[in-house]
């Protein structure tokens, strides 16, 4: 099995506060875990940076780039790239999805990450799944690029949305992150440009560390999470005991 992952992340923050436990904790485990930013969401998730004097979309991305790159090592992520295809909304052509698929090809992941399948909010967001299971799916055809390794069956896990109850996003994965919460953390605070988020998602982390603790036993006898990460995953399991 190969060990590694990839996250695919709309914007260049979405990956910290979804799923930077996860990041964290995969390479605590020996995955190497690539991250793809398609945008820094330049446009449409800096507001704090453009109510700045002088700002230009040149200063935003760098800033973003740079409070990124920063989250993606106080996480120990393998590798983040930036495709820079634009943001609100993002362009997913033709290119960008040879682009994906090149990407994939030569990470193997063992799963892969990305947003819920349905957003009204920011429609990048879901536009962004669909597009990775495009991608995925690419991938896997042996006559796109004969001769080149084929992708196997990866799990795509959709993280937790923004106000989870209007994306019809339903968790059936709970990560206990604890061991890794302090990186995390510290990813978080890199994002300076949105700090209104923090306390929100160290609030949702604890919530979801509480249906840890009841989904693996409760008070007969489940596992003391204080922070955790929840999915919904897209592909079935293949088991041989349940
Ligand atoms: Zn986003």
């Amino acid at each position: 099995m190969s060990k590694t992952a990839l996250v695919v992340s709309a914007h260049s923050a979405d990956f910290v506060w979804r799923c930077g436990g996860a990041i964290a904790l995969h390479q605590t485990q020996g995955y190497d875990v690539t991250v793809v930013c398609l945008s820094y969401g330049e446009r449409g998730e800096s507001a704090k940076l453009w109510k700045q004097e002088g700002m230009t979309l040149g200063k935003v991305k760098a800033e973003r780039q740079r409070e990124a790159e920063n989250a993606a090592k106080a996480l120990d992520a393998h590798d983040i790239r930036f495709f820079d295809v634009g943001d609100y909304p993002l362009d997913l052509g033709r290119e960008t999805q040879e682009r994906m698929v090149d990407v994939i090809r030569k990470v193997q992941p063992a799963f892969m990450m990305s947003h819920s399948k349905w957003d009204p909010y920011n429609t990048d967001h879901m536009y962004t799944t669909d597009f990775t299971l495009t991608c995925r799916m690419i991938a896997q055809a042996w006559g796109h690029k004969p001769g080149e390794k084929v992708l196997g069956a990866p799990q795509l896990y959709l993280f937790e949305p923004h106000q989870t109850e209007q994306m019809e996003w339903k968790p059936d994965t709970i990560l206990d992150i604890t061991d890794v919460w302090e990186k995390k953390w510290a990813a978080i605070q890199c994002m300076q440009g949105q700090e209104h988020l923090w306390h929100f998602y160290k609030n949702v982390a604890e919530n979801r560390a509480n249906h840890f603790r009841r989904n693996s036993g409760g008070q007969a006898g489940g596992r003391a999470a204080q922070y955790a990460e929840a999915f919904q995953s897209v592909f079935p399991r293949t088991v041989d005991t349940l």
